[in-house]
């Protein structure tokens, strides 16, 4: 398979722009019945931020876009999900390096690197409903797959999403409800979900 140049995840965080554009009334939604209804305004003001400053200069490498893109979120995003996302983004562009192009079996271990350092900064595990349930189960299937099927990562993460819906949060705002959490699709799983599909749809654009 072809390596994966600057531009390619130049179009992956646009794709994810986009997404959540599109998607930013249903995350809201989904917020607003566990948590204080602002994830699709928090994911939007940042990956709009990400999109302009990648528009403007895109850099070199794609972990410097990552980096960049991470950094962005930090700085553009408060609440729990600014500092998640972009952690991820931030490890899982500095795991790929400085070459000016991966192949994709690095980047299924460079997405894993930046899974696990989510989990160490959130401290929260597979099952607790956040949005790990869809990244950690993406990132088995890219890795199951050697990095080739980013369809597969799609699927996993919107089964993931999905299956939060019967969990009770057990990490972040939506853990204050207790046993009113369940029957709620969590709303950064839902993100993560889109974050996966705009990785596949970077690859198919
Ligand atoms: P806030 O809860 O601060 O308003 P957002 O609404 O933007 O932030 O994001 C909420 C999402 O963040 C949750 O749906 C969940 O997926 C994720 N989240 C919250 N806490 C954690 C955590 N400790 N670890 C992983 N993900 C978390
Ligand atoms: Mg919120
Ligand atoms: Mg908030």
């Amino acid at each position: 398979a072809e390596a994966l140049d600057a531009a390619f995840f130049a179009r992956w965080m646009t794709a994810m722009a986009g997404a959540v554009d599109r998607e930013a009334d249903r995350l809201t939604e989904l917020d607003s019945a566990i948590g204080d209804a602002d994830h699709g305004g928090n994911m939007r003001r940042g990956f709009d931020a990400v999109r302009e400053e990648l528009r403007e200069d895109l850099p070199a490498t794609p972990g410097a876009v990552l980096m960049t893109a991470g950094r962005k979120l930090v700085s553009t995003v408060g609440g729990a999900s600014g500092p998640l996302y972009g952690t991820l983004l931030r490890r899982t562009g500095k795991a790929l390096g400085d070459a000016r192009s991966v192949g994709r079996e690095e980047l299924a271990g460079a997405l894993r690197t930046g899974v696990d350092a989510v989990t160490q900064l959130g401290g929260a595990a597979a099952g607790d409903k956040t949005m790990l349930d869809a990244l950690l189960p993406a990132v088995e299937a890219l890795e199951g797959n050697g990095g080739k099927d980013f369809g597969a990562a799609r699927a996993a993460a919107g089964q993931g999403a999905e299956a939060t819906i019967p969990l009770q949060a057990r990490k972040g705002r939506a853990s204050y409800l207790g046993e009113r959490s369940i029957g709620h699709q969590d709303p950064g799983a839902t993100s993560s979900a889109l974050l996966l599909a705009a990785l596949a749809e970077a690859d198919e654009s």
